[in-house]
């Protein structure tokens, strides 16, 4: 039973001696308690530190590490797609974490089992987010709420951290769609699943790469990925509106005949402020759509390997 752990870095030199350490540690165990052997991929998502030269020193120092490194920084879910690209048809399962380890790696011990015992897909889930700022853990919660009125199949706390058999990595890479998020379309393989429970850690070292801009980024392409809920939105909305409008138009033109015009320029101007403010909204909306339109059409590769340590 061969199993890949693979591990997308961006920038990680500080971390990235604590992950391996703790990850080979990881494996003697496996190898010992479930039986398998599984092997580190790490993916360098074009990190301008030293990111490169450690995986390459490590892959030569130890055998069961192997890199791959992108041409580009293309941010975490394509590198996470580039590593199960690269590992598929090789391994019965792959395991995806996060370099910073704050997805508890011990979990992949009982991930093992629980494809040994027959699921395809297990997900790791966080049962607290004690360590996490509590912004983070506010705007989260928000996202998944949203998220989970979207797209109902949301699995509460699940961020990449899973175990993925190759058929359903095999399946999972026939979506070809360039805004990628990952954990949403997983859910729609249907294989069997299967859930570990941990507590999310403090990143071990460095600093997140998945700064507020980012992360709005991504919650706006979750949802948009997955939902034509906005536009609906928005549609029920202009419509609401033409529909006061009516009201307001049918009270202006009252007072026009009863002589008192020159009254009402407040309401003038908020409503101007109001209905500007929508169609803007709307038409933004519109342009997000657009726009996934226009990357999925030009069907660019997502990335290009520039080096492999073996
Ligand atoms: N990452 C990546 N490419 C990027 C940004 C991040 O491969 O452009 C990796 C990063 O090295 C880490 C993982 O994605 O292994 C998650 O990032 P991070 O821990 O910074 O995010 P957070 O846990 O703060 O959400
Ligand atoms: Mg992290």
């Amino acid at each position: 039973m061969k199993i890949a752990i693979i591990v997308p870095c961006y920038n990680e030199e500080e971390v990235l001696p604590q992950t391996v350490e703790k990850l080979r540690l990881l494996i003697a165990k496996i190898k010992q308690s479930a039986g398998c052997d599984p092997h580190i991929l790490f993916v360098d998502d074009g990190s301008r530190d030293s990111t490169w030269q450690l995986i390459k020193h490590y892959s030569k120092e130890y055998g069961c590490v192997d890199g791959i490194r992108l041409s580009h920084n293309e941010g975490h879910q394509n590198a996470l797609w580039a590593g199960l690209e690269e590992c598929n048809g090789r391994y019965d399962a792959m395991v995806t974490i996060d370099a910073d380890l704050q997805d508890d790696e011990n979990s992949i011990v009982e991930m093992a089992k629980m494809f040994m015992g027959g699921k395809d897909i297990v997900y790791g889930v966080r049962r607290e987010r004690k360590t996490d700022t509590m912004f983070k853990r506010l705007s989260a919660q928000a996202f998944y709420r949203i998220m989970r009125r979207v797209d109902n199949e949301m699995i509460y706390n699940h961020a990449d951290f899973r175990l993925m058999s190759a058929r359903a990595v095999r399946a999972l890479l026939q979506y070809r769609e360039r805004n990628l998020y990952l954990r949403g379309i997983v859910r729609m393989l249907g294989f069997s699943e299967g859930f570990v429970y941990y507590d999310r850690k403090a990143r071990e070292a460095g600093e997140s790469k998945y700064p507020l801009r980012k992360m709005i980024r991504f919650s706006i392409d979750g949802i948009t990925s997955f939902s034509d809920a906005p536009l609906k939105f928005i549609t029920f909305a202009g419509l609401a509106m033409t529909f006061i409008s009516f009201v307001i138009i049918a009270y202006a033109l009252y007072e026009h005949f009863t002589g008192k015009t020159l009254q009402g320029w407040t309401s003038m101007l908020v409503s101007m402020w109001l209905i500007g403010g929508v169609i803007t909204t709307g038409i933004g909306v519109l342009g997000i759509y657009i726009g996934k339109i226009y990357t999925e059409v030009k069907n660019r590769p997502r990335y290009f390997i520039s080096d492999k340590t073996y």
